[in-house]
């Protein structure tokens, strides 16, 4: 391996009940780059991420972040779940939100202080929604919530975040504005897992891919990974319809 490792996984298997939804996961991921992590519905994207993340309890296998457990680790990651698994009625305004992403660095008691403001703040003007952080998040559109739960994992200042399909019902701007948001801080040795959906769009988003289908089907630099071999092989029999364009 020429870059640094990321994340580690080794031997992992997760099961629901009798549905063994990860077989025998080996990945290497390098830090600093953006991974796409692609793969049919069910193929078990999100139980990656949920495996990585310590919230879904693997058969066997383990996984380590940058060489440590993940309770060592817990507060340089974020994680930005997949949209139908978030509250959006919660009664919060966008700043309220944006700032919870600075409780991983306080104390018990603690409160919030100029510094975390001004530094969500900073992160709502990347996102182009500085003059929505009054505003309620129940009453914002599809695009402008995801800013905001973007802006909440960014105000945490993590080195690693995972993304479980943050694209999904949200407009091509914001798309854009979230995809550049990411590469700036790539470009500074930040690490991105993204689970998306669209092939169109791989080779312009990402620089690794993985291809996942309850195994990994085929993991590395999108040039050389993101062929129509293992695309066929991810997909079966839906990759007729799911060409690349
Ligand atoms: P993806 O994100 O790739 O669509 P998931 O990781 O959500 O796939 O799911 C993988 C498989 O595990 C699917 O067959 C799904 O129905 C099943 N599954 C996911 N979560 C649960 C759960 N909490 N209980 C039972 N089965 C689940
Ligand atoms: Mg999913």
């Amino acid at each position: 391996m020429t870059s640094k490792s990321c994340i580690s996984i080794e031997g992992l298997s997760v099961s629901y009940g009798e549905l063994r939804a990860l077989r025998n996961v080996y990945l290497e991921i390098a830090a600093g780059d953006i991974h796409g992590i692609i793969g049919p519905n069910g193929a078990g994207k999100s139980t990656l991420f949920k495996a990585i993340l310590g919230l879904q309890e693997p058969d066997s296998g383990s996984v380590s972040i940058w060489g440590q457990e993940l309770d060592e680790v817990r507060k340089r990651v974020a994680y930005i779940p997949q949209k139908d698994e978030v509250d959006w009625e919660f009664p919060a305004t966008v700043m309220d939100i944006t700032l919870m992403g600075r409780y991983p660095h306080k104390r018990f008691f603690e409160r919030i202080g100029d510094e975390d403001v001004s530094i969500a703040m900073q992160m709502l003007d990347k996102l182009g929604i500085a003059d929505l952080k009054d505003r309620q998040i129940g009453q914002l559109s599809g695009g402008q919530q995801q800013r905001v739960f973007i802006a909440r994992a960014m105000a945490q200042e993590p080195d690693l975040m995972l993304l479980d399909e943050p694209f999904v019902g949200v407009d091509a701007t914001t798309e854009s504005t979230i995809i550049k948001v990411l590469r700036d801080l790539s470009d500074q040795g930040k690490t991105f897992l993204v689970v998306h959906h669209d092939l169109s769009k791989v080779d312009d988003y990402f620089d690794q891919v993985i291809l996942l289908n309850r195994r990994i089907i085929a993991a590395g630099p999108v040039a050389s990974t993101f062929i129509p071999e293992n695309i066929k092989k991810a997909y079966g029999s839906q990759s007729a319809i799911l060409h690349k364009t």
